[in-house]
């Protein structure tokens, strides 16, 4: 056996560097094998570059429109995206907070071990060149090695034709046309991406909706804005199929009324969800649990998995995909090492956010859902972006917040589409887990102009005193 740590963490994404702070700050010696780069997806493959490329391509979007706003280019040309540019934008916001991570764990005292990690008797064996490099005893293991993309039968992805995510993120041009298998956070993400730089986009989902886990009323809503800003959406289609076809593909399926569609592409993107490596942790006869899907099976209260003192966190169990709940849950994993009582994550009222133009927000029920929990006492209120003053100064008066809540109790969901929505759900995603009524919001005050306004004006007609509602 080697060195021995109070925690030893494979995989350093948010999951692993969020336990290995708080752990370190608390006492623990803790290490971090990492087999890829300290950050994880989320900083190299996922929310960052993913946010970075949206915004040049709303930055482009919003130029086009600048004579609106009375700005006039000096040459009268149109303005265009230097795609090379944009690439170098996202790598050198990468670098930047991936050395802030990298230079926090230093100053906390996290020994970072590249490798591979895997489960040993007591401990974690770090493999390099598929040879044994050390092995790392420890007191605790946590398990955070994420997911990866996940394609479907017929669509196996060859990095070129067709392409997941990750090669999205890394293309040297734009692609003139381009399908979007999938229409869940990822896909529509990528679906306003390219169409922003000017990509022809079809999103193309097998389930009746886009967004599916969304708010009905909302998914139709961003249904609406993302046609009208060029995608061309097919929901509930079936028999898909594709087969290369020049430099490109062929894409063939039958849309919802039946009918046969051929769609000619240049890449196709399969964003049908993510895999978790819990199979990659399981082999090696570890006698880890882990479920026919992949995830690692741990209990939810301790995230304690079938092993003694071993963890798992993030993506690699079945709990919201999402950066900052794999946050909490490696933080909360740090304190019950430390003996702390950190409270529990309420699974069913994470803030949800998707980056698409629109951007949606969400915490809590959907409407279907609480009407189903609490009948006739739901109580609805909406207020829509357009009587803004702040909506109509930026352009962007297409937007609503719809709150719902229990007659005389709590509020219980809160969804937002429209500019801005990931910065607007704050308040509502505190309401929702505070359990505060709309009585007790709607006195107090928003910002004017704001689009905060919206919540203050829904919580305040759910309350009965609404002001401009
Ligand atoms: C395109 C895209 C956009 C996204 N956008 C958002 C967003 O806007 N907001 C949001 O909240 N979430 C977003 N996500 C999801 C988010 O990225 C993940 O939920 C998050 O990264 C999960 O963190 P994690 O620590 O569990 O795993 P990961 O980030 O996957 O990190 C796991 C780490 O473990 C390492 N590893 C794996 N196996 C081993 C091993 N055996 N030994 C050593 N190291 C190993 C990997 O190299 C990796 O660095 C997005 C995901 C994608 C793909």
């Amino acid at each position: 056996m080697g060195t021995r740590h109070d925690l030893v963490i494979i995989g350093g994404g948010p999951a692993g560097y969020a336990a290995a702070l708080s752990a370190a700050s608390s006492g623990l010696g803790v290490c971090i094998v990492e087999k890829g780069r300290i950050g994880g997806v989320c900083l190299h493959r996922g929310c960052i570059p993913t946010k970075q490329l949206l915004e040049t391509a709303s930055i482009l979007q919003k130029l086009k429109r600048a004579p609106e706003f009375g700005v006039v280019p000096a040459g009268g040309g149109d303005p265009s995206v230097d795609f090379g540019a944009a690439m170098a934008r996202k790598v050198s916001t990468i670098e930047s907070l991936h050395k802030g991570v990298v230079s926090l764990l230093n100053k906390h005292g996290v020994e970072l071990v590249d490798g591979i990690g895997r489960l040993a008797a007591g401990g974690v064996e770090v493999l390099v060149d598929n040879r044994v490099e050390q092995v790392l005893e420890a007191g605790s293991i946590l398990l955070a090695t994420g997911s990866r993309p996940k394609s479907i039968p017929g669509f196996e992805t060859d990095g070129e034709r067709l392409i997941t995510s990750n090669e999205a993120l890394e293309l040297s041009e734009i692609p003139g046309q381009i399908a979007i298998i999938g229409a869940g956070a990822i896909g529509v993400e990528f679906a306003s991406l390219f169409a922003g730089l000017g990509s022809k986009v079809s999103l193309i989902e097998a389930m009746p909706s886009i967004l599916p886990g969304a708010d009905p009323e909302i998914s139709t809503y961003l249904n609406r804005m993302l046609k009208r800003s060029g995608v061309s959406i097919y929901t509930a289609v079936s028999g898909l199929a594709t087969e290369p076809s020049g430099a490109g593909s062929l894409v063939t399926f039958d849309d919802s009324r039946g009918e046969a569609l051929r769609i000619e592409v240049d890449r196709v993107l399969v964003a049908t969800g993510r895999k978790p490596s819990g199979d990659e942790l399981a082999s090696g006869g570890s006698g880890l649990g882990v479920d026919a899907r992949g995830y690692v099976e741990v209990d939810p209260r301790t995230l304690a998995t079938n092993l003694d003192d071993v963890y798992a966190a993030g993506d690699v169990i079945d709990t919201p995909a999402l950066a900052h709940v794999a946050f909490a849950e490696g933080a909360r994993l740090a304190g019950l090492l430390t003996g702390e009582s950190p409270q529990p994550i309420d699974y069913a009222k994470v803030p949800w956010c998707i980056y698409s133009h629109p951007e949606v927000a969400f915490a809590g029920m959907t409407e279907d859902s609480a009407r189903e929990a609490f009948g006739d006492d739901l109580i609805v209120a909406r207020h829509r972006f357009g009587g803004l003053g702040r909506a109509l100064i930026l352009g962007d008066p297409e937007g609503m917040v719809k709150v719902l809540s229990v007659r005389g109790g709590p509020i219980v969901g809160v969804h937002i589409v429209g500019a801005w929505a990931s910065e607007l759900l704050s308040p509502g995603y505190l309401a929702t887990n505070l359990g505060l009524s709309p009585e007790a919001i709607a006195p107090l005050m928003q910002p004017h102009p704001s689009l905060s306004e919206a919540f203050g004006e829904a919580v305040r007609s759910l309350a009965g005193i609404p002001l401009h509602g």
